[in-house]
């Protein structure tokens, strides 16, 4: 027999949100209940006129070869949209439409890294990070958790500057950057974007900035894009999606705006090897999205700010605690006196047990075993219901031989 796989560690990571989705499955195959929060998946419809456009653009024949950058008509209403709502001075070649975030991640990272080069990942970090850095051959990843402090006000700018400075080693080429965040909800304010920045130009870094949930802050939190900060432009690399803003998450569209130095690269490589990227109707649907009526954006999250309180009220008095998010749309929980000495794994299946299905906090880094990441992309009687059967469920464990948590 010959050997089918090969041989790179990428190819044997596992996912940890398709392990918990199968083991819920798996219960509702035998019918139980489960209430979902694990997933990061709108609930709502993508609006109607974004699919008409995605309908009239076929009949119209938009059915061929995309442009290899991306639509233009789309290009260039989304260099507007940069100017407008980013503060981004954007060339339209300096940006690649690509299928989803995620597609637009992979492939900046292909370009930036060499092998032997590492990838400082603010974290918690979306889980798909350290998958995207091991397909870029020889390049490494490190974990350095930043947004629970800055979430909680713990750092001033200065420090958090301090911070990112002591973690910073001769490999490390650039960050991974991801406000607002998934999954604490966590939005970096300016002043601590102006400290990385800072950090940034003094030691020749890039930074990925990862804005997928650009439109979703709470609170009058104001999202800032650092590539509209003095000096970042020309080390960014901004990453956007439609699938959070619009609830697009099938359609996959999203684009990245470079610096003009990568030029050579960003739509050679996409054309190459996609054959040009994403079906030129739902490119112009994204047109649609970007340059119509915002009230559907601003409607969802209108929604997802009521889910948030919802969760929070439902937690309140519990052993589980979730610091307030400020944007995004999910909680990150503190369940360090639910989850006592047992593995991560453990209160994730005890937990299904009583039908709430949540991800741990060790799909977003090595550092969170004592946290768990709750969905409220989800109905707001299934927040409301799930954050219900964690207070009454979820018990503080006895640590062994600490003689902490409950009798
Ligand atoms: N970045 C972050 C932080 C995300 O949470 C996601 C999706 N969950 C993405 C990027 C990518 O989303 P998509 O590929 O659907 O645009």
């Amino acid at each position: 027999m010959p050997r089918l796989i090969a041989d790179r560690p990428v190819l044997r990571t596992t996912s940890e949100l398709g392990r918990v989705m199968g083991a819920a499955r798996a219960r509702e195959l035998a019918g139980e209940h489960i209430v979902h929060l694990e997933r990061g998946e709108p609930d709502f419809d993508t609006p109607p006129h974004i699919v008409e456009a995605l309908a009239k653009a076929a009949r119209d024949g938009a059915t061929h070869y995309p442009e290899a950058h991306g639509e233009r008509s789309l290009r260039e209403v989304l260099v507007e949209k940069l100017a407008r709502e980013n503060g981004i001075r954007a060339h339209v070649d300096d940006l690649v439409v690509t299928a989803g975030g995620t597609h637009a991640l992979f492939l900046a990272i292909q370009c930036l890294l060499s092998p032997g080069d590492e990838l400082l990942l603010l974290s918690p970090h979306w889980m798909a990070l350290p998958k995207l850095v091991g397909f870029a051959s020889g390049a490494r990843h490190r974990a350095l958790p930043v947004y629970l402090e800055l979430l909680s006000g713990a750092w001033t700018p200065a420090q958090f500057g301090e911070r990112l400075r002591m973690a910073l080693r001769p490999e490390t080429k650039g960050i991974y950057l991801n406000t607002p965040n998934n999954p604490t909800g966590a939005v970096v304010s300016r002043a601590h974007l102006e400290a990385l920045a800072a950090v940034a130009i003094e030691r020749d870094l890039w930074v990925l900035s990862d804005e997928a949930y650009e439109h979703l802050t709470y609170d009058g939190e104001q999202h800032v894009s650092l590539a509209s900060l003095p000096g970042m432009a020309e080390r960014t690399v901004s990453i956007y999606t439609m699938s959070k803003s619009y609830a697009m998450t099938g359609w996959r569209v999203g684009y990245a705006v470079s610096p003009e130095a990568m030029r050579p690269v960003m739509a050679p490589l996409l054309a190459f090897y996609t054959t040009h990227g994403v079906f030129p109707a739902a490119q112009l649907a994204a047109r649609a999205a970007v340059a119509g009526p915002q009230d559907c954006v601003a409607h969802m999250r209108a929604a997802y700010d009521e889910r948030r309180r919802l969760l929070l009220a439902g937690l309140a008095g519990g052993t589980v605690h979730a610091p307030e998010p400020k944007g995004a749309f999910y909680a990150f929980a503190n369940v360090a006196a639910a989850r006592g000495s047992r593995e991560p794994w453990a209160l994730v299946e005890e937990w299904l047990g009583f039908g709430v299905a949540v991800l741990p906090g060790t799909a977003f880094g090595p550092d969170h075993a004592d946290w768990v990441r709750l969905s409220l992309a989800t109905r707001a009687e299934d927040v409301a219901e799930g954050a219900r059967r964690i207070t009454q469920h979820a018990g503080a464990v006895p640590v062994q031989g600490t003689g902490r948590g409950r009798a």
